[in-house]
């Protein structure tokens, strides 16, 4: 987990977008990578999240949550 944002993958909602690799490309700071053709998040990169919704945007399963750790 991140010290400031933590992006939660809901494995039981995920209806299988890693297999197409534009999942993978969505994040323009790499939060996101395939591990046995399921999405995992690399977590020493949470911290670089942008908030930028892309990826909640692109999942239609409703599978991703962007968690701020912080107010403000
Ligand atoms: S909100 Fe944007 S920067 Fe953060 S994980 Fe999603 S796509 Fe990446």
């Amino acid at each position: 987990m991140g010290e400031f944002i933590k992006v939660e993958i809901d494995s039981n909602r995920c209806q299988g977008m890693a297999e197409s690799n534009e999942w993978i490309d969505v994040c323009p700071v790499n939060i996101f990578k395939l591990e046995n053709n399921r999405p995992v998040v690399v977590e020493e990169n949470e911290d670089e999240c942008t908030l930028c919704m892309l990826c909640v945007n692109a999942c239609k399963s409703g599978t991703i949550t962007i968690h701020k750790l912080y107010d403000q």
